[in-house]
């Protein structure tokens, strides 16, 4: 079959069944197909920018029909680019951003293509809230399909454990519900199991009472004060996994104001820690970090709730940087491995590289590992490698340091397994989404089967339909 023939012919009707379709050439097309990751540049067929689920069904219809495969942009943010594809036809959300919230059932209906900034927008007017990420233009779909970790992890857990429902778009075009009691296969496999099983056009998120102001602490280290205080950071979590959502991020300050100018250009390390109860209370219980050593600047304090969530923004803007990310789930945290990671964070060969430890635990692990796609939660903590750089010529080396500094974390890991929604530019995606869905992993390939049997949704950590 000449596929670009047919589709020629074919585009044609998909112009006439859905609002907007971009195509090479059209004003708007390489906006459409940009993502956060400035080394992507892939061009898709076409770029179906959504409105309703019925646009949704009209691309994915067109595609199926056509043989061309599917690739879906929620908020871009997916360090692999999976949102777009060379000659995919895109299923762009970026249009459904609309946030509807029923404050009475402590409910929030977010349509697939909405950021978090849009749900703790609309959320927050309630003085409610659902666990979303650490940076506020990430999508809602791709950061919740795969898991979801944020601050509120630890007393309310991850995005997909406080997902109640499910709207979606299957390759045969069907609009489904999955929960708890309808398409229950499906309802497990979309939490945790990534973009594999259809386009989510509605996500039903619990909220939870946070804030409006809650306590967080940001004192900012330099890397010189060395593994002492992220070893008392760890010691002090030991029974405060339930309460804290932490982080230790290591970064280089940028010349800016709000830093003082003699620490410009320095390697640091935030001891950054929400507590999302009665801000006294927190204020009370997170003093010990803030004496874990002499920070160069302190942005420690009770503040929004809001402003937490955007408060690293401007740290890593969209489309402006190269980027390669990997984590790993640690299996402890002692001296040696923390040693490891603050000597790989002293000389990274971009000072734009982000680094983090993240801690586990409380709500997070209460859930069993069957009870999700996502697997196994006994993992106590979590490290990222974010490399961050500005120009091609950079790339081998950042990737190469990148991938040295993730190796030598093996033998710490836990079983080899990662967090799914950093996990590189896809190249280990099969042995890494095997190791990290563990015994979950034959269930998802079944249900695969059954809503995607030929795999039309495969630009994601893709699961192979089962046979
Ligand atoms: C700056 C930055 C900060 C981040 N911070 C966090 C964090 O704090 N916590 C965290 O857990 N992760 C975080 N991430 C990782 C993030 O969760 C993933 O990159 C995720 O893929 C982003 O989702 P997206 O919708 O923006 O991505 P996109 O690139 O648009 O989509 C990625 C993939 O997700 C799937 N997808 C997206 N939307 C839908 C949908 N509605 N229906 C079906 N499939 C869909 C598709 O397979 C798509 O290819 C961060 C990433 C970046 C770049």
């Amino acid at each position: 079959m000449d596929i670009v023939a047919d589709s020629a012919v074919g585009l044609e009707a998909l112009r006439g069944a859905v609002r907007e379709v971009l195509v090479a050439g059209d004003p708007g097309y390489d906006e459409a197909r940009a993502v956060w990751n400035a080394m992507i540049d892939r061009r898709p067929l076409a770029i179906v920018r959504c409105r309703s689920t019925a646009d949704v069904v009209a691309a994915v219809t067109f595609a199926r029909e056509h043989g061309l495969p599917v690739s879906v942009r929620g908020g871009g943010h997916n360090v692999a680019g999976h949102a777009v594809a060379d000659g995919a036809v895109t299923v762009d959300l970026s249009q459904m951003n609309a946030v509807r919230v029923d404050a009475e059932r402590s409910r929030a209906f977010v349509q697939g293509g909405a950021t978090w900034a849009a749900v703790d927008r609309a959320t927050q007017a309630f003085g409610l809230a659902t666990p979303g990420g650490l940076i506020s233009d990430t999508g809602v779909g791709g950061l919740t399909l795969s898991g979801g970790i944020g601050w509120l992890r630890s007393r309310h857990g991850l995005a997909i454990d406080n997902l109640v429902s499910a709207q979606v778009v299957t390759a045969d075009g069907r609009v489904v519900r999955a929960h708890a009691t309808a398409n229950e296969d499906l309802f497990w496999a979309l939490r945790g199991g990534g973009g594999n099983f259809g386009v989510v056009t509605e996500f039903e998120f619990a909220l939870h009472r946070v804030g409006p102001t809650v306590m967080f602490a940001a004192p900012i280290l330099p890397i010189e004060a060395g593994a002492g205080p992220i070893r008392a950071w760890r010691d002090f979590l030991a029974d405060k996994h339930s309460d804290v959502g932490s982080l230790i991020e290591f970064s280089t300050v940028p010349e800016s104001p709000d830093y003082p100018e003699a620490a410009w250009g320095r390697r640091v390390y935030t001891v950054a820690a929400l507590y999302a109860g009665d801000p006294d209370e927190g204020e009370a219980l997170l003093r010990p970090l803030l004496e874990l050593g002499e920070p160069i600047v302190d942005f420690t304090g009770k503040m929004a709730y809001r402003d937490v969530q955007q408060l690293f923004d401007a740290v890593i803007p969209f489309g402006k940087h190269r980027c390669y990310w990997k984590s790993r789930y640690l299996n402890g945290l002692d001296d040696e491995v923390i040693d490891l990671i603050v000597a790989g964070n002293e000389r990274p060969p971009s000072p734009n590289t982000l680094s983090s430890i993240w801690n586990f635990g409380g709500a997070t692990a209460a859930v069993d590992a069957a009870a999700t796609a996502f697997g196994d939660r006994s993992m106590p903590w979590m490290v990222s490698i974010d490399s961050i750089w500005d120009t091609p010529d950079q790339d081998d080396a950042n990737i190469a340091w990148t991938r040295a500094f993730w190796q030598r974390l093996e033998p710490y890991s836990d079983r080899g397994r990662i967090y799914l929604n950093f996990a590189g530019h896809g190249e280990d995606n099969d042995e890494l989404t095997r190791r990290t869905f563990g015994p979950n992993y034959e269930r998802l390939a079944e249900i695969k089967r059954r809503y995607d049997p030929t795999n039309l949704f495969r630009f994601n950590q893709n699961i192979r339909p089962g046979s």
